[in-house]
């Protein structure tokens, strides 16, 4: 009754707009809003909802009734758009999701604008590589794309611009960057992390944060990010999405946690989804420890929390460790969730909740406050609304588009070039390319998280291959294979065959297939986790037919996921990886193709030899290899950090600036001597990894704590300098103290992770050094 009577008594007040002046202090105006907000009007800020136009979609798909009882989209029983218009307009939504289009965010933002206290929306969405949900966007390669570039700062920049592209479009929010660090490829989402390794997944995190949100998204042109998803499902047991995950906490710590702790410490993200997965029995949705103990309380998160889609309520409709939804909605936003994605009945409960005491009402402060503070930042209180026509303009502008055909080329990764048959020489003389394969002439290379683009932004693998062969001169033929099993048919393997008998190079455009646009033909991606790693369907098949030609065959993969074909690469001449990398792809890699690019990307993963070599990583334990297989080798179809060149290098040993590590400020200078003893300009990726020769607990036999991409003409000789500081020495105590031990560490410097590529010194950390305590 207390409750009701003071809710009334703060609508009968007149509202003081102190809030509204944008000459203020964000805190002052966030703590005046609040004051005159009632407890329901704070808890529907922690409310998110799909976009109305993607709900309109779906309802249009399914029949009246089914839609009474389902709510597998995502939506609830009997759920309407019309009815969350109605939300909007009394308040009762703090933020949505899935707004695809400026005029859907305007539409938006004009219904809340007609409540009480007229609190604009927060528009979230998955710009994952661009923002690709958008029709018209720019299309960058996706996460594991972007980090086979090893160079962040590109990263950043391109993260920059999407950011751009967001707000011109009314956006705020993009679910991104993903810094789960890859363990097992099976997972589909592979493509959406940036590898297997804590620390490139943590530079690759803090580019695109840094990126997005500039230095506190105060910027007319920042959006906050999101660093998902906490944390480790990129390690199920099994390898599927949002099955258990079962690591010790070190491992969590070790390998899973840094990229958080960066993400927080260095790159101020402003929001934090938890993972559908449990870990040890933990729902990732109500882990306290995780949430507040360690981000919060420990390393000093200072956003707010986000579920992912519908996964509080899946605290008790799959993990049972909750009653109903009431019941986890307690133990979610207790154990410290802020935002519900997405729908209702979570607002009612929560409000219940705190009538009850069951649930602290300083949570629910916390969370609206934080909400509240993002809008204020974000200058939405004095603009909610976008220039519809200027979206389009800053959509697809020259300077994304050349960031993007930047990343692609950096990206592409040539793992094979027999009797260098790469390059094909610049004067084609009418020699004839035959091109087929189910990704060669098609969007695939576009990735996950992105919409069917216009066709005129896209180069294909086919059309840029054409058009830069025939300027060389040779005979480009095109033959569709179909895609994958269904329709790579034997007749088509035949005809296939048959057209490219009189060719002098066949490119088989190979891979799996992320893009949303057909789900049925997806191969991997979010919820489509692969048994193996072989290529799906019947393209080994077609390839093999190609190979009985004797002809020398190009084989171009385009997947988000890594394939483990080692006969076949074994009988290409040439192989090159260009994962998903995005619009510009066909430019990209036919500028490999005929030299007018010289290949330079690194692998961000191991690429094992087979399914059954997983879990195989680089930065593995020192037993995990005393014994082998009885049917396979121990090592892997490809390092992680491997990729060739056209040109060759050569690399020094590595020389320290000093031979001892001192204090928690000291900092140790590694420098490389690089030449390019080839004919051609080409860069190198030079890789720093670390070893604790003697620790208190097994530690890797390696990890990457340092790398940089140069440029050398041919003949030219640099020095590269990588500095090292206590975050390449440090780790994990008994108590979870963050500590660097004394002892010999070996400093390993090459262009791969592999020992034969590596050369070694070694350093002293000379003192007992505490670094953070527990
Ligand atoms: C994914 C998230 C994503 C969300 C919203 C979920 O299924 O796990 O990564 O941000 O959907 O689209």
């Amino acid at each position: 009754l207390l409750v009701v009577f003071s809710t009334a008594a703060i609508h009968a007040q007149k509202l003081d707009k102190t809030y509204r002046n944008a000459g203020l202090p964000v805190e002052e105006r966030v703590a005046n809003l609040m004051s005159q907000m009632t407890l329901e009007e704070k808890v529907y800020q922690m409310c998110q909802y799909v976009g109305l136009e993607h709900m309109k979609a779906a309802e249009s798909k399914i029949s009246p009734e089914e839609l009474e009882k389902n709510d597998a989209l995502g939506f609830y029983p009997g759920m309407r758009s019309d009815d969350v218009a109605r939300l909007t307009e009394a308040g009762k939504i703090g933020s949505f999701l899935h707004v695809v289009t400026p005029e859907e965010a305007n539409k938006l933002q004009k219904l809340a604008q007609k409540s009480r206290l007229a609190i604009p929306l927060l528009i979230g969405i998955d710009a994952i590589h661009g923002n690709g949900l958008v029709n018209g966007s720019t299309i960058y390669p996706s996460p594991i794309t972007q980090a086979a570039t090893f160079d962040d700062a590109l990263i950043k920049e391109g993260s920059k611009q999407t950011a751009a592209e967001m707000r011109a479009n009314g956006m705020h929010w993009s679910f991104t960057p993903n810094i789960d660090v890859l363990r097992d490829p099976r997972w589909g989402r592979t493509g959406e992390t940036y590898g297997e390794d804590p620390y490139l997944v943590g530079n690759m995190g803090i580019a695109t944060i840094t990126g997005l949100q500039g230095d506190d998204f105060t910027g007319a042109e920042n959006v906050i990010a999101c660093a998902k998803h906490l944390i480790a499902g990129s390690s199920s047991i099994n390898g599927l999405n949002a099955s258990p995950t079962d690591v010790s906490k070190r491992t969590l710590f070790e390998i899973f946690l840094p990229p958080y702790r960066r993400a927080v410490q260095e790159a101020n993200v402003y929001s934090i989804m938890a993972a559908h997965n449990e870990v040890a029995g933990m729902p990732g949705h109500m882990d306290k420890f995780m949430m507040t103990d360690l981000m919060r309380d420990r390393w000093g998160f200072d956003g707010f929390y986000v579920s992912d889609w519908n996964d509080v309520s899946r605290i008790a409709i799959w993990h049972h460790v909750a009653r109903d939804f009431k019941e986890a909605i307690l133990f979610s936003v207790e154990a410290g969730m802020d935002m519900n994605m997405h729908g209702p009945l979570f607002d009612q409960y929560v409000i219940e909740l705190v009538n009850e005491g069951k649930l602290p009402v300083d949570r629910v402060n916390e969370a609206c406050e934080k909400i509240l503070t993002a809008k204020f930042k974000l200058g939405l209180f004095e603009n909610p609304f976008v220039d519809e026509q200027k979206a389009k303009a800053v959509n697809f502008s020259e300077a994304h588009q050349r960031n993007a055909l930047e990343q692609s080329r950096k990206a592409i990764t040539l793992l094979k070039n027999e009797k260098n048959t790469l390059p094909l020489s610049k004067s084609g003389n009418g020699k004839k390319i035959f091109i087929t394969g189910p990704n060669a002439d098609n969007q695939t290379t576009l990735g996950d998280w992105v919409s069917p683009q216009p066709e005129e932004n896209v180069v294909t693998m086919f059309e840029g291959i054409k058009h830069l062969g025939e300027q060389n001169a040779y005979e480009v033929e095109f033959f569709d294979s179909g895609d994958r099993s269904k329709e790579i048919t034997p007749a088509n393997i035949k005809n296939a065959a048959a057209k490219a008998q009189d060719a002098d190079y066949i490119v088989l455009v190979l891979g799996e297939n992320s893009f949303r646009h057909d789900w049925s033909r997806k191969t991997t991606g979010e919820n489509i986790d692969r048994a193996t790693l072989k290529l799906s369907g019947n393209q080994l098949q077609l390839a093999e037919a190609m190979l009985e030609l004797n002809k020398p065959v190009i084989v171009i993969y385009v997947s988000g996921s890594p394939i483990a074909e080692p006969q076949l690469e074994e009988q290409a001449a040439a192989v090159i990886n260009t994962w998903e990398a995005g619009a510009f792809a066909g430019q990209a890699t036919a500028e490999a193709l005929f030299g007018d690019l010289n290949p330079g990307g690194k692998l961000p993963l191991t690429i094992p030899r087979s399914v059954g070599q997983l879990q195989m990583v680089y930065n593995h334990k020192p037993t995990a290899y005393i014994h082998k297989y009885n049917t396979e080798k121990k090592v892997p179809l490809h390092p992680f950090g491997f990729g060739l060149s056209y040109t060759s290098f050569k690399l020094g040993a590595p020389q320290l600036s000093k031979a001892t590590f001192d204090s928690a400020t000291d900092a140790v200078t590694v420098s490389v001597e690089v030449t390019n003893t080839g004919k051609l300009a080409g860069e190198e990726v030079v890789q720093v990894y670390v070893r604790d020769e003697v620790s208190s607990f097994t530690r890797p036999i390696k990890e990457l704590k340092g790398y940089k991409r140069v440029s050398l003409e041919a003949g030219e000789t640099k020095t590269v300098e990588i500095p090292l500081d206590a975050d390449a020495f440090a780790f994990y105590d008994r108590d979870y103290n963050y500590v660097i031990e004394p002892g010999t560490f070996s400093i390993m410097t090459g262009n791969s992770s592999a020992d034969k590529d590596l050369q070694k010194t070694s350093l002293e950390a000379t003192q007992y050094l505490m670094l953070e305590k527990n």
